[in-house]
């Protein structure tokens, strides 16, 4: 039976599954379920480092976790951080209020990724599906690059990927961009490697610069595209206009976009 004050201390070990299956383009979904603990840890290792070998995309639904002590949080963040370096993402979907605290009270919510929703009724992954997209599929999801932040002089944003190459990404004026020099980004490429679009994860600072014409010619107005998938972000497109017109989707997560 789920304890609703199981986030604070160990118990043994019941009805433990964790497994993962491949899903879309470069994409998987892990299911977990039971408690995780010092003793199910490594098994969710074991299983997220599969995955990560198959996928970009890892969503991971711990929606029916009945317990988490330090060891399986610790699981959690390792993970997300293997993603991170490895030019891969973990996004953790059905997160419930007693994870999220328990996340916050060790400091360890910058740390990890996680889809907004409640977990009783439809959330994350799930409540995205029924809105008629699925992270899962989204295309972008094979063409992710971690990335760190070298310089911005001006309007240009350069950055150096894990495989050695740089990267130009447009960016708003560098004194409405608060990313620190060196921080880590998602980059988005399209199939010929031009840049799409970036995002900041710890900040939530996200571009999308699809169908902008010239990274020199900086654009005169830029929009917000208000995405309406799972990861709620907004958008600075300097081509906003001409991005919905090409119907385009949110790079992270294939939701559909609106003007913000
Ligand atoms: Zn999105």
């Amino acid at each position: 039976m789920s304890d609703p004050n199981a986030f604070d201390g160990p118990r043994e070990p019941t009805g433990f599954v964790c497994v993962w299956s491949p899903g879309g383009v470069q994409a998987a979904a892990v299911r977990v379920s039971g408690e995780l603990n010092l003793v199910t840890a490594p098994q969710v290792v074991q299983v997220l480092d599969e995955a990560l070998e198959h996928a970009r995309l890892i969503m991971v639904n711990v929606r029916d976790l009945s317990f988490v002590d330090d060891s399986g949080l610790q699981v959690l963040v390792d993970a997300t951080r293997r993603a991170r370096t490895s030019g891969a993402r973990l996004v953790l979907v059905g997160v419930s209020a007693e994870l999220a605290q328990w996340f916050a009270v060790t400091g360890t919510r910058p740390l990890v990724d996680m889809l907004p929703g409640t977990p009783s009724a439809a959330g994350g992954r799930e409540d995205a599906v029924a809105r008629g997209f699925d992270p899962l599929l989204n295309p972008v999801n094979a063409r992710i690059v971690a990335a760190r932040v070298m310089d911005i002089p001006d309007r240009a944003l350069w950055a150096h990927s894990l495989d050695g190459t740089i990267r130009c990404g447009w960016a708003p004026a560098a004194e409405d961009l608060r990313l620190p020099v060196g921080a880590p980004l998602e980059v988005y490429l399209d199939h010929q490697g031009a840049v799409n679009g970036w995002w900041h994860t710890a900040s939530r600072v996200a571009v999308n610069q699809r169908h902008l014409t010239s990274i020199d010619a900086a654009p005169t107005t830029a929009a917000g595209l208000a995405c309406q998938g799972a990861c709620e972000l907004i958008w600075q497109a300097p081509a906003a206009v001409h991005v919905l017109d090409h119907d385009e989707r949110c790079l992270t997560c294939a939701g559909a976009l609106v003007l913000a």
